[in-house]
């Protein structure tokens, strides 16, 4: 029987690891020595069940889209991740993160973000907990995103601006940790997918797995059988995909699909479907799938959808990939926009773009009538109004 929890070492098969410089040995060796115990213990248990509860807004709902389900001929369930506060499922993460940060004696929270979302998640927890936060963010990405950049401010943070290279995500992340390197004692650094070093990627899909577990005991309810016949979920780093497949990881009778970002198309260059077209190698601290030039440069990745515009992807997804447990297919940029104009259209709910590629994949896959699909929906579309826009005014000239 195939294990999918990753080795004392942090491996998924061969994908994995921690592959940290020298200066980081003492911050992550920390983690990795206790977080289990920690996030295992009860009192740890309660007062994480309690604020997803009570302050994120769990369980979210697990909706029967009638609509959907007749037009694609199966049961489609959309378990409602956008409902979560600040609108996706990266707070369950954060809440987490930020009370074993605790727990380890950590004041200051530290973070990196691209779009700004999982900077507005970190520096909403911070608030509430009152711990200084601290969020680096490409000095272009600042320019772009203004309205998390205010959400940040707002909430008590501070946005450092990362001024050097392409002025982007990966830029912020050097900066994130070059201030960690020289601040070990006092800072947590928060991560906001199931990437980097061991042992982040199995804590976050820890943290995340809260998802699969509602849906078990929803579908139990609903249908009176805990496992689907599908699980779908977009993937980025794939957080909100492990999450979502995580309780069924074991269950071979429920067939796991993931979305990835396909960009302009895979033979464009303008992509982000890491696992079509990825290969081997190592980015931020884990081995896994990669784009990447023949000699090892990382390429940029393309996507409409900031969420999911990443050139690696977490090693549990690549070892998913390459043992066949779970399935993932490129979904275009124009595909991706149509699925959030169907979804907002046939059921009254406005998605994240990000989530609008999982979406987009109910035509392509053919159920049979019975069968019950869950698809993830990692988070709503407010952000998207702009891009909506553009593609409305693009398709139907009227809006
Ligand atoms: C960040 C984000 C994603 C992508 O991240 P994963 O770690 O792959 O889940 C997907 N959907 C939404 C709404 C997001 O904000």
């Amino acid at each position: 029987m195939t294990s999918y929890q990753p080795n004392a070492r942090g491996y998924y098969g061969s994908f994995g690891g921690a592959y940290i410089p020298e200066m980081l040995h003492r911050n992550i060796e920390e983690l990795q020595a206790n977080y289990l115990k920690i996030i295992n213990s009860e009192a740890f248990q309660k007062e994480f069940a309690s604020l997803l509860a009570d302050y994120v807004g769990r369980p979210t709902p697990l909706f029967l889209a009638r609509n959907l389900s007749e037009k694609y001929k199966a049961r489609i369930y959309l378990k409602r991740e956008d409902l979560c506060h600040t609108g996706a499922h990266k707070l369950n993460n954060v809440v987490g993160q930020v009370l074993l940060a605790q727990r380890l004696g950590k004041r200051h929270i530290i973070a990196e973000t691209g779009a700004g979302q999982h900077g507005v998640a970190t520096a909403t927890v911070c608030a509430l907990m009152g711990l200084r936060c601290t969020v680096f963010m490409g000095a272009k990405d600042i320019q772009r995103q203004q309205p998390n950049v205010l959400r940040m401010k707002m909430l008590g943070a501070d946005v450092i601006a990362a001024n050097s290279g392409s002025q982007t995500l990966k830029d912020a992340t050097n900066e994130a940790i070059r201030y960690w390197i020289n601040h070990p004692d006092e800072t947590h650094y928060v991560i906001g997918s199931t990437i980097g070093p061991h042992p982040y990627p199995d804590m976050v899909a820890r943290f995340q797995s809260v998802i699969s577990y509602e849906i078990r005991e929803q579908l139990l309810a609903k249908e009176g059988c805990e496992s689907p016949n599908y699980v779908i979920a977009c993937v980025g780093g794939g957080s909100n995909a492990a999450g979502a497949f995580y309780h069924f990881l074991s269950d071979s009778r429920v067939k796991l699909i993931g979305a990835e970002a396909a960009g302009e198309g895979i033979e464009t260059g303008k992509t982000a479907a890491t696992l079509t077209i990825g290969s081997e190698g190592i980015i931020h601290g884990c081995r896994t799938l990669l784009m990447q030039t023949p000699d090892g440069q990382i390429e940029e990745a393309h996507s409409v959808s900031a969420g999911l515009d990443y050139p690696g992807v977490g090693p549990l997804h690549a070892f998913l990939c390459r043992s066949q447990r779970a399935r993932y297919y490129p979904i275009t940029d124009a595909e991706a926009l149509n699925a959030a104009f169907e979804l907002s259209r046939t059921e009254g709910i406005i998605p994240a773009l990000e989530s609008a590629h999982a979406l987009a994949l109910l035509p392509k896959i053919g159920f049979e009538p019975d069968d019950i699909v869950v698809v993830n929906l990692s988070g709503r579309g407010d952000k998207d109004l702009e891009t909506y826009r553009g593609h409305f005014l693009r398709e139907f000239t009227c809006l």
